[in-house]
């Protein structure tokens, strides 16, 4: 029996081998090792692939999201609305400012925030909307945006997974006021270790970003604010770099195998297949399945050779890290719902036509007792 693997993380590598260790090797011999050239070049490549006038490189998805929120002096006192399933990287952003995430349910057929709950959750405290593009599809971004507008809220959107995604035509990175990009290893667009960018259009968040991943420092050794130390380290901006040329095949190739997905496992019994809003292009940065019997499924697919991953088990309210915290009480019965029946089957730009097909008999073998 062949095994299928999740994700083949190391593949990208084998891939582009030859032009990855040139950039590599072109970093430590330039002797530049802090932000610098390498940065700007992938800060430029970057912001242009999705048509965006400012792109800053820190280190990691949560700390775009943070470093955007402290830009926008969002503290105590203050409120924002998330999504009652979002990874937990989206609240701690919220929490680690001081202000409170105020979480909504989501769509139950999207697994995204779902905009006819947002009105009702607004108060005179709340600052901003943190939609998470989950599973690399858009939220419904043109609704999301004019409820905010309407209110005088602002837009962060948390992109993390949805490198290459679209809403009406438009790239995830430029549909609210600021968005916060990962390049953990297993994203769409993934580093060789952690990474993360903001970008916008606002020249002021962008300016705001810039100096609060580098201690608030302008000049060296002057200090203008208390800062972080939070940059996109240069052997990881060359890396992406070379990647970001292959993004949109590789996207490509998730669309396809996306597309083989939603037709070969079409009519299985209790199993709910991943529905894309109106409107939204999805990246298919994982493809998640919905069933009653999920945790049966499965030990059904490991048995048959196929690993799975749950995104994500345990919702953010009923974590660990919010123990504490008045949501630990509070009933958020879709995302609980959620976590108990998403299973993501295999995808990836390096998954194989045949190996899919043995998902896909897999699944269809299936029978819950
Ligand atoms: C990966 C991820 C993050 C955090 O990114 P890191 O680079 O791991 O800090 C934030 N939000 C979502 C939705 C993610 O998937």
């Amino acid at each position: 029996m062949t095994k299928v693997p999740f994700l083949d993380v190391g593949a990208s590598y084998r891939d582009l081998k030859t032009e990855i260790d040139e950039a590599v090797g072109r970093v430590l011999a330039s002797g530049w090792y802090i932000l610098g050239p390498e940065v700007v070049t992938f800060e430029e490549a970057f912001a242009a692939s999705c048509g965006a006038a400012h792109v800053a490189g820190v280190a990691s998805g949560l700390d775009a999201l943070h470093l955007v929120l402290q830009a926008w002096n969002i503290g105590p006192g203050d409120e924002v609305i998330v999504a009652s399933n979002a990874y937990i990287a989206t609240w701690l952003a919220v929490t680690m400012t001081g202000a409170v995430p105020v979480p909504i349910e989501p769509r139950e057929e999207t697994c995204n925030l779902d905009p006819d709950r947002l009105e009702a959750a607004i108060t005179p405290r709340t600052r901003v909307v943190l939609p998470v593009h989950l599973y690399g599809q858009t939220a419904e971004m043109t609704a999301i945006v004019a409820i905010a507008r309407r209110h005088g809220l602002r837009v962060l959107e948390d992109a993390a997974q949805a490198h290459g995604a679209r809403f009406d035509g438009q790239p995830a990175g430029v549909l609210g006021d600021a968005a916060a990009w990962s390049f953990y290893p297993t994203k769409n667009l993934g580093a060789f270790g952690d990474a993360g960018a903001v970008m916008t259009n606002d020249a002021e968040t962008a300016d705001r970003v810039r100096l609060l991943r580098n201690y608030g420092s302008r000049r060296k050794y002057e200090n203008d604010i208390a800062g972080y130390n939070s940059r996109l380290d240069p052997l990881q901006a060359a890396v992406l770099g070379v990647k970001l040329k292959h993004l949109e095949v590789w996207n490509g190739r998730r669309r396809r195998l996306a597309d083989r997905y939603q037709a070969g496992l079409a009519g299985c019994a209790d199993i709910a297949l991943p529905a894309v809003a109106a409107g939204a292009d999805p990246a298919w940065h994982v493809y998640v399945v919905r069933t009653p019997h999920r945790d049966a499924l499965q030990a059904h697919l490991t048995h048959a050779g196929v690993e799975t991953l749950i995104h994500y088990p345990i919702a953010p309210h009923q974590s660990g890290a919010y123990r504490a915290s008045p949501w630990a009480s509070a009933s958020f019965p879709i995302a609980e719902r959620l976590a108990q029946q998403v299973l993501s089957l295999p995808i990836g730009p390096h998954l194989s036509d045949s190996a899919q097909d043995q998902v896909i008999d897999a699944v269809r073998s299936f029978s819950p007792q």
